[in-house]
């Protein structure tokens, strides 16, 4: 268990779920980080050899990299139990002061189910990694029931964009089947495109998602929250039973 933790995982047992002011996690060069944090914000610390990080060595030169960031949308979405950042810019504000160097942004209006939603949350966020060069990748968020428009999304965001991540999807905010076609559909595309796609899931759904697309590039968001912490040691069983699946947390 030592080694998976080692090369896969990182943990932080503050979790709060997605709609807390922000998430944490991970992703990077494959096995090539981990994680770690600091108080309510979930954060990964990137070691440049993919070594365990304490606290002491984030202070040396390591970076940290968040992959699991909801920002703030300009239309007022904002998940917050308290509201503390209400622009992206604040937002970027609080991260430099919690001392998270660099991230993956998604955009909270993207959560909303209708396409033209979705796509304008992934314009936010192109326009908020292009303001922040360097420091913020994007991540696209589509529902995959408006399949047409989410498999053109997901092209558009990694072919004009620059995007090489999805998500984190969430099936109970636009609530959807991960057993659905038109999901099975947009999984296959997400990996054919060769992108990272980050998913929650609960129960089961980690179960049949591992199974089902064992070829897709996965970050299963949370090492556990509420009652994923009965299943935690499953859930790190699966993602080490396949070196495409990741946790964050
Ligand atoms: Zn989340």
């Amino acid at each position: 268990m030592g080694q998976i933790f080692n090369e896969k995982i990182v943990v932080f047992f503050s979790i709060k779920k997605c709609r807390s002011i922000m998430n944490y996690d991970k992703h990077s060069g494959r096995r090539r980080f981990l994680g770690l944090s600091a108080a309510g914000v979930g954060s990964v610390f990137l070691g440049a050899e993919g070594k365990y990080c304490t606290n002491s060595q984030r202070k040396n030169n390591r970076e940290v990299f968040d992959c699991h960031l909801h920002c703030p949308s300009s239309q007022g979405e904002k998940w917050q139990w308290y509201k503390v950042t209400h622009t992206f810019d604040d937002f970027a504000r609080y991260l430099e002061k919690a001392g998270v160097h660099k991230g993956i942004i998604n955009c909270q209006r993207s959560y909303n189910a209708l396409p033209e939603e979705f796509i304008a949350g992934n314009r936010e966020v192109a326009d908020f990694m292009n303001r922040n060069k360097g420091k913020f990748l994007g991540a696209c968020v589509v529902n995959p029931l408006f399949l047409e428009e989410a498999l053109r999304e997901l092209e558009y965001c990694q072919k004009e964009l620059g995007f090489v991540w999805v998500g984190e999807l969430c099936n109970y905010m636009i609530p959807f089947d991960y057993k659905a076609k038109e999901f099975e559909e947009m999984m296959n595309h997400v990996t054919k495109l060769k992108m990272i796609i980050a998913l929650h899931t609960e129960g089961e759904e980690m179960d049949f998602i591992s199974l089902k697309f064992p070829e897709a590039t996965i970050v299963f968001a949370h090492f556990g929250d509420d009652h994923e912490y009965q299943d935690i040691f499953r859930r790190i069983q699966i993602v080490a039973s396949n070196p495409n699946f990741y946790l964050d947390t």
